[in-house]
């Protein structure tokens, strides 16, 4: 490792972790969203080296705006719609969401894309949010992995796709969240090894540096997400070299959720 690559490693070691909690359609009454809110906030309340964001269903922002007004607590919405008014039933718009107490938006879940959300879709989605001033959480992610590494290309145009349009200036609003598919949720059999994580980051940078300055690349957030857990936490941010992380299931284990807050630190 040269001089300046440790330093930068240092330097990236201090910085704060943004761990990203999604609900999904999860759980399923306000009781219970209340009982979650109120333990994430003692937990992240000790995280002092993360930013802890919750992105529960819509339904619940209201309710967990108020819970978390005075708290170290932001929170997300799982999808939003790119326009800002009009007859669009059953979309929320960008601004709906600020309004509910929403900071972040994750945008392009895989559960999302299986089911609506095509490649030209993600690209208006991200766009909106970034340009009304959400912090976007674009989610990339490979289905499989090959042994002849098309996974590397299948990412590229993911993420190359999701991103025309935007300029420089607009990477400050991006945080790009790998998640590959197969890693993903109760069916998964294993998380990724942090040395394969490690791999995708430096290729993440390369994409958005090749595409854009160096400079403004090196700035953009890389999360990981599929399978944490406090087991796994805190090897996959050192070695892996992501800024934080997705949590799906987890996230909605009072007990599992601060025990993995706690092994980011
Ligand atoms: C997710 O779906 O975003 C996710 C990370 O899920 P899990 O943590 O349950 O694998």
């Amino acid at each position: 490792m040269t001089k300046s690559e440790y330093e930068w490693n240092m330097s990236k070691s201090k910085e704060k972790k943004i761990v990203v909690a999604n609900w999904k359609m999860n759980p399923s009454g306000i009781e219970e969203a209340n009982e979650i809110f109120s333990a994430i906030k003692k937990s992240a309340k000790r995280a002092k080296n993360a930013t802890v964001v919750v992105c529960p269903p819509f339904t619940y922002l209201h309710s967990a705006k108020k819970l978390y007004a005075k708290s170290n607590i932001a929170l997300g919405a799982q999808d939003v719609f790119w326009q800002n008014s009009g007859p669009y039933t059953g979309e929320i718009s960008p601004g709906m969401l600020k309004d509910s107490g929403a900071k972040y938006v994750i945008v392009g879940h895989s559960e999302r894309r299986t089911l609506f959300d095509t490649d030209e879709i993600v690209c208006k989605k991200v766009g909106a949010a970034i340009r009304s001033g959400l912090v976007t959480v674009l989610c990339v992610g490979e289905s499989a992995r090959d042994g002849d590494g098309k996974y590397f290309q299948f990412l590229k145009e993911q993420i190359l796709s999701s991103l025309k349009g935007l300029q420089k200036r607009h990477l400050e609003k991006l945080i790009i969240a790998y998640e590959p598919i197969w890693a993903i949720g109760k069916d998964a059999k294993n998380s990724i090894l942090p040395r394969d994580l490690h791999e995708i980051v430096i290729l993440i940078r390369k994409i958005l540096s090749d595409h854009y300055k160096a400079a403004v690349a090196s700035r953009v957030k890389i999360l990981y997400g599929g399978s944490v857990a406090a087991t796994n936490a805190a090897e996959l941010l050192l070695q892996g070299n992501v800024d934080g992380f997705i949590v799906g299931r987890e996230s909605l284990s009072k007990e599992g959720f601060d025990k993995m807050l706690g092994a980011c630190l």
